[in-house]
């Protein structure tokens, strides 16, 4: 089941003659990411090479339990000398956040659309589920058995991005890879209950806050939340317990796409656009400089609150152009 395409045997072949690896993935790391560049810094050590991760922003609490994730060095700067940097989960290689990478030989395997091909090498693959997926296959690629740590972080990487197998990039492939992760020893149990059942008070307090406030828009297909610094300090919480939250919204029958509004500063925001079905919230996302994928994206934007939310609200109406609401 390992596709060994010329892009992975060119990977390979750089990795095999390199030994000192630098890893990096997108700030605000999520579960594919910390789990792709584990999983990949495990099976480079096991071929008796040198890996050090680097992030920008540490991980969100309910990954803080997987193995590895402790070792991850969080600094604005990948100071040291390396052979090579792989960079995984990341369009964009300064969506990294992390300062210097470009002074090595870069490799680059990504699932993201538009990415923008910064390496050396690049492996581009929008129809993986994870990028975790596409490590995978490199990890088979170089001959490295599929350890339990290894494939702890590979079957993380897929159940948080597909959502817990909810999104649309789910192949048959997705549930062979996640079969032999169970193989080699994953506890399926385990992992769910370290991701999903390890929140804090302030988080669900904050989830409480923010759902509250929810407005729908004229079509009811659409929701709207919204979260500031005041509203997570009342609640106890912080942004990073906001991670997940976007997407409840989705599991009420008639929304089919949500606005996530976070103030960062003035009348800045990070904007994080989900769906489900054919919306692209991609492409609307793209229109404000930022990306993502066809049912999970993001952006930043500025201006005032109201004018953001109809401009964002109006494009995704647009987006449904006139398909009935789904029933
Ligand atoms: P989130 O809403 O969870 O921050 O991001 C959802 C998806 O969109 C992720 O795959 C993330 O990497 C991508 N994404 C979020 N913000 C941006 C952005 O500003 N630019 C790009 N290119 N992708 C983004």
């Amino acid at each position: 089941m390992t596709t060994t395409s010329p892009d992975i045997q060119q990977i390979v072949d750089a990795v095999r003659a390199r030994r000192r690896f630098v890893l990096s993935s997108h700030s605000r790391p999520d579960g594919d990411s910390i789990g792709s560049q584990l999983a990949m810094a495990y099976a480079l050590r096991a071929l008796g090479k040198e890996a050090t991760v680097v992030n920008a922003d540490p991980a969100a609490p309910p990954l803080m339990a997987f193995p590895g994730v402790p070792d991850i060095r969080i600094a604005p700067r990948a100071d040291g000398e390396f052979d090579a940097a792989i960079i995984m989960e990341c369009g964009d290689l300064a969506r990294t956040g992390v300062a210097g990478l470009e002074r090595f030989f870069l490799i680059n395997i990504d699932h993201h659309q538009g990415n923008t091909g910064f390496g050396q090498i690049n492996w581009f693959d929008a129809r993986a589920a994870a990028c975790a997926e596409m490590v995978y296959d490199v990890v088979r690629a170089l001959g490295v058995p599929l350890s339990k740590e290894i494939a702890t972080h590979i079957y993380l990487a897929i159940l948080t991005d597909t959502g817990s197998f909810h999104y649309s990039n789910i192949s048959p492939r997705t549930f062979d890879i996640s079969r032999e992760c169970l193989e080699a020893g994953v506890d399926p149990v385990l992992v769910a209950r370290n991701v999903f059942d390890s929140n804090s008070l302030g988080r669900l307090r904050l989830f409480g806050a923010v759902l509250g406030a929810m407005q729908i828009d004229q079509t009811g297909r659409i929701a709207i939340i919204f979260v500031d610094h005041e509203m997570a300090r009342v609640a106890g919480g912080t942004y990073d317990d906001t991670e997940g939250l976007v997407n409840l919204p989705l599991t009420v029958k008639e929304i089919e796409a949500v606005v996530f509004f976070k103030q960062e500063k003035g009348d800045e925001y990070r904007v994080s656009l989900r769906s489900k079905g054919d919306v692209d919230v991609n492409a609307i996302a793209k229109t404000f400089g930022g990306g993502g994928h066809k049912n999970a994206s993001g952006c930043t934007v500025t201006g005032a609150i109201e004018e953001l939310q109809k401009t964002l609200v109006g494009r995704i109406e647009g987006a449904f152009d006139g398909r009935p609401a789904r029933r």
